[in-house]
């Protein structure tokens, strides 16, 4: 009888708990993934998952077999198609948001009432989100201590390699299943094309996120800690949307930074950045709407703008501020943009404009391939101050002093506003500031070819703050 494996968020055959155990049993392997109706996810994470999609199942032909891709939901399809092709068992790597995890156990009970196996297996994390807790067994509020005990637990579990050889089960002959091909997934912008930028940056898939691996532990980590803040050096990892789609695991690329020849300063950062990433999980493991509350509920109450222009400018990239700009314009041309960027421009929108987190955390999740629905809400409120760790509210960046700090020559900025490709470092953190002559020179009139900043930066600081003393007050 065939095993079926249900690939999730783990596309990729190395490392794969799941996979490989069904491999082990020698039994032939239908393999399966579905594209669910819910949750309803972003653009940009569609366009990745096509890639995903089609790398994976290249993987697998390489090996004789192939994905077979269902749509619907998985409640209906996976037992039905566990009854129809009398499969032992089938498997699947956990996946940990609440919703996700509701739907698996409804699946578990189903196919144990037809007799049929339901494995799971460690997946994502490097811990089992239920593993880190504090003394009083509680999710921790905090990263540091959440992080402290997390590396006391230990490594985590050795990776997996590949299995050698795979047999395959093919889709049981019935109208009841539709295997859809390559055109049918719907997954891609059909009119306008927005996704030129994303081809010229990306490349789904196994092999290409190990490949990214390798270049970063054996050149870019080794400066990791000193260098990863400043968005123009590629001193970053550029793995997030790998790690999201499970080409790679946090466990193989903490294994791999280990092995790595590189001072323990820029080996222990990188893998705390990988424990922000467990404490996003572990914060959504047990709070099912992040994205939607405030953590500290009092939050709700406080009473942000509605300002529909200024939303648009912050998305198009469009406030005037360089820095923003930049970041805003990279994050809508490639579905990336660097962690120092995202946290400058996500205190803009909440600090500068007063606008409600959540409406950031929509626009990220719409438009970032990496979007993670427990990393990117966990974010946006350490950002916003709402109660995620101990970030407070009154924490304002200045979007000048962090462009002067951390892009000082403005190349980055050049690279993604080229109406200010030619304005020389001492004018481009704030071209307002700027002799407007000279900078007609260099071939920007504000108002003109590059906006007027839409808010200036002391009395957005002021609004905020007063906002804040009277919302304390009541
Ligand atoms: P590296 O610096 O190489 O770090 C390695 C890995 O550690 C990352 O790939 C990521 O998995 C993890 N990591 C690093 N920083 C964080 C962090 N602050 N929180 C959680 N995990 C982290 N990251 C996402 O993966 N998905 C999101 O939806 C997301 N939304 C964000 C929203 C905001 C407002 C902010 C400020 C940050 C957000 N991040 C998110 C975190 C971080 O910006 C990205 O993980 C990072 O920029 C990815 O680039 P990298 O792979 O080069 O990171």
């Amino acid at each position: 009888a065939p095993v079926i494996v249900w690939f999730r968020e783990d596309f990729r055959l190395s490392d794969n708990a799941a996979l490989s155990a069904a491999a082990r049993d020698g039994a032939p392997i239908l393999c399966i993934t579905i594209l669910e109706p819910e949750p309803r996810q972003g653009a940009a994470h569609d366009w990745w998952r096509d890639g995903a999609i089609r790398a994976l199942e290249a993987a697998l032909q390489e090996k004789g077999g192939r994905l077979h891709v269902l749509r619907g939901k998985a409640e209906d399809i996976v037992p039905a198609l566990a009854k129809a092709c009398k499969a032992a068992s089938v498997h699947w790597n956990r996946r940990y948001d609440p919703a996700g995890r509701a739907i698996d156990t409804t699946i578990k009970t189903q196919l144990k009432s037809t007799g049929t196996e339901a494995h799971s297996f460690p997946g994502a994390l490097l811990h089992e989100p239920w593993t880190i807790r504090t003394q009083a067994d509680k999710p921790f509020q905090v990263f540091t201590p959440f992080w402290r005990a997390a590396r006391k637990y230990g490594d985590p579990r050795p990776s997996l390699p590949a299995p050698d050889t795979l047999t395959f089960a093919p889709l049981p002959k019935t109208d009841q299943f539709h295997c859809l091909n390559q055109d049918e997934f719907g997954l891609l912008p059909v009119a306008p094309d927005w996704a030129t930028g994303f081809r010229e940056t990306w490349k789904p898939g196994e092999k290409a996120a190990h490949e990214h691996l390798s270049l970063f532990v054996e050149d870019t980590l080794r400066g990791y800690s000193e260098e990863r803040d400043y968005p123009a050096a590629e001193a970053c990892s550029r793995l997030s949307p790998y790690l999201r789609f499970g080409h790679v695991t946090p466990a193989q690329l903490w294994h791999a930074a280990m092995q790595a020849d590189a001072p323990a300063q820029n080996r222990d950062k990188f893998l705390a950045e990988l424990g922000w990433r467990e404490f996003a999980w572990s914060i959504l493991f047990e709070q099912a709407n992040v994205a939607t509350r405030s953590l500290r509920p009092e939050f709700d109450a406080l009473p942000w703008r509605t300002d529909p222009k200024g939303l648009k400018a912050w998305q198009s990239g469009r406030t005037g501020y360089p820095l923003v700009d930049a970041g805003m314009r990279e994050l809508w041309h490639t579905g990336w943009t660097h962690n120092r960027v995202r946290m400058v421009v996500a205190s803009f929108l909440v600090k500068h404009l007063l606008l409600d987190w959540r409406e950031g955390e929509r626009w990220f999740a719409d438009t970032l391939v990496d979007h993670d629905p427990a990393s990117n809400p966990m974010n946006w409120q350490w950002n916003a101050g709402t109660g995620v760790d101990a970030a407070p509210f009154f924490r304002i960046m200045n979007p000048v002093l962090q462009s002067e700090k951390f892009d000082a020559d403005g190349e980055y900025i050049r690279r993604w506003v080229p109406e200010l490709h030619r304005v020389p470092a001492g004018m481009i953190h704030a071209p307002w500031a700027a002799d407007q002559e000279t900078l007609k020179g260099c071939g920007v009139v504000l108002g003109r070819n590059y906006p007027h900043p839409i808010i200036e930066h002391k009395l957005a600081r002021e609004r905020a703050l007063s906002v804040w003393k009277t919302f304390r007050g009541a």
